[in-house]
C-alpha cells in the first residue's frame, strides 16, 4: 500500500475498545463520557486477514482503550497469529491487568508487548491516571518478561512538573529489568490539544538530563520506527532508551502507519481529523471487497504529508 506521498503502508494499529480501566488525565478529558464500544471481533479478523493477504499489512498492533479489557483478545490473538502474511502481533497496555494474561497471551502468539508507565511514585500514578495501581503495572511489566515477551518495551509520557524529574530513575529501574525503555513527548491531541506547550518537555531536554548519567550512543533506526534508540550505559548497567518525538521533531515522512478505531473507521493520520468507515462494507461475515478497496485507497491516498493537528478525537477514541 502506497499512499500518496509515496510512503509505504505496513503497520497498523487495531483499536479493539475504547473502553479503559484508567483515565490518564492528558489522556481522558474530565468531561468524557463514559464509552465502551468493542470491536466486532469477526469484522477485526476479516479486516486484518483481508488488509495483511491483499494491502502488505505486516505489523499489528493491538490497543484502545484497554485492550486487555477486551474480551475475545485470546481467541482474536490466536487467530491472527496464524495470518502467514504477518510479521508481528504486539499490543499497548496499561499493564494494570497484564500480570495473569500475559503467559496465555504470549502462548496465544502475542509478539511482544509496549506498557505505559509515567511514573513509578504510587502517589504520582494513582493522581496521573485518576485511580490506578502502579504495583499492578509492576507485577505485568514482570510476567510479561517471565513469559518471553522481550524486550518489554516501557512508554513514559513525560510531563512538565508531573514526572520530568523521573526520567532517569525510570530508564534505571527498566534497564535493571531488561526492558527497553522509551520517553515520549505529549502530544497536542485530547485534553492537551490546545495546551500542549504547558506540558511539554522536548526529546533534546529528555535527551540532556539522560546524558547526565547514561552514555548514548544512537543506533541506526530500523525501517518504520518512529522512536530514535540509544544504545545505553551507566557503570555496568547497559540497555536501549528510546525517545520518540512527534511534536518537536515529527516523523510523519517517516510514517507507515494507518489506525483502525473500535468503531471500525480507517485514520490515516494520527493529527488528521478524517475517519472512513468501514463498517458498511461488513455484512456480518465478509467485506465487500469492491467497497472496502475504494474506503481505503480514499484514505490512503490523503494520508497528509504532514500532521496537521486537527484530530477532533482523544487517543482513548482513536486507538493510541
Ligand atoms: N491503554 C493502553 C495504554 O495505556 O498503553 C493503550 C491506549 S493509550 C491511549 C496509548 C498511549 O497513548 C499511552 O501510552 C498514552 O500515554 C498515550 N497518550 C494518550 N494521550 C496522549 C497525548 N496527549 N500525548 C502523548 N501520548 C498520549
Amino acid at each position: 500500500m502506497i499512499d500518496g506521498c509515496g510512503r509505504e503502508i505496513d503497520h497498523m494499529r487495531l483499536s479493539l475498545t475504547d473502553h479503559c480501566n484508567l483515565a490518564c488525565r492528558y489522556c481522558v478529558p474530565e468531561s468524557a463520557a463514559p464509552s465502551r464500544q468493542m470491536i466486532d471481533d469477526a469484522f477485526a479478523y476479516e479486516l486484518v486477514r483481508w488488509l495483511s493477504g491483499h494491502h502488505g499489512i505486516r505489523h499489528v498492533r493491538l490497543t484502545g482503550g484497554e485492550p486487555l479489557l477486551y474480551p475475545e483478545l485470546l481467541p482474536l490473538v490466536r487467530r491472527l497469529s496464524a495470518l502467514d502474511e504477518l510479521e508481528e502481533i504486539t499490543l499497548t497496555t496499561n499493564g494494570q491487568a497484564l500480570e495473569n494474561k500475559a503467559a496465555s497471551l504470549r502462548e496465544a502468539g502475542l509478539t511482544r508487548v509496549n506498557v505505559s508507565l509515567d511514573t513509578l511514585n504510587p502517589d504520582r500514578f494513582a493522581h496521573v491516571t485518576r485511580g490506578g495501581h502502579v504495583e499492578h503495572t509492576v507485577k505485568g511489566i514482570e510476567s510479561a518478561i517471565e513469559a518471553g515477551m522481550t524486550p518489554v518495551k516501557l512508554n513514559m509520557v513525560v510531563q512538565r512538573g508531573l514526572n520530568d524529574d523521573e526520567t532517569v530513575a525510570t530508564a534505571q529501574w527498566g534497564l535493571e529489568l531488561g526492558c527497553v525503555v522509551r520517553f515520549l513527548e505529549v502530544m497536542p491531541i485530547g485534553p492537551l490539544a490546545h495546551v500542549v506547550d504547558d506540558h511539554l518537555v522536548s526529546a533534546s531536554e529528555i535527551l540532556e538530563r539522560l546524558s547526565t548519567v547514561f552514555r548514548l550512543a544512537p543506533i541506526p533506526q530500523t525501517i518504520g520506527q518512529p522512536a530514535v534508540d540509544y544504545a545505553a550505559t551507566s557503570g555496568a548497567l547497559r540497555g536501549v532508551i528510546g525517545i520518540i518525538a512527534p511534536t518537536t521533531k515529527s516523523f510523519c515522512e517517516r510514517c507507515r502507519r494507518i489506525r483502525i478505531t473500535s468503531r471500525g473507521a480507517v485514520v490515516a493520520c494520527v493529527h488528521d481529523n478524517r475517519h472512513f468507515g468501514l463498517t458498511e462494507c461488513w455484512d456480518g461475515e465478509r467485506f465487500n471487497e469492491e467497497r472496502a478497496n475504494e474506503i481505503l485507497r480514499e484514505s490512503v491516498l490523503h494520508k497528509p504529508a504532514v500532521g496537521s493537528r486537527s484530530q477532533s478525537l482523544t487517543m482513548i477514541a482513536l486507538g493510541g
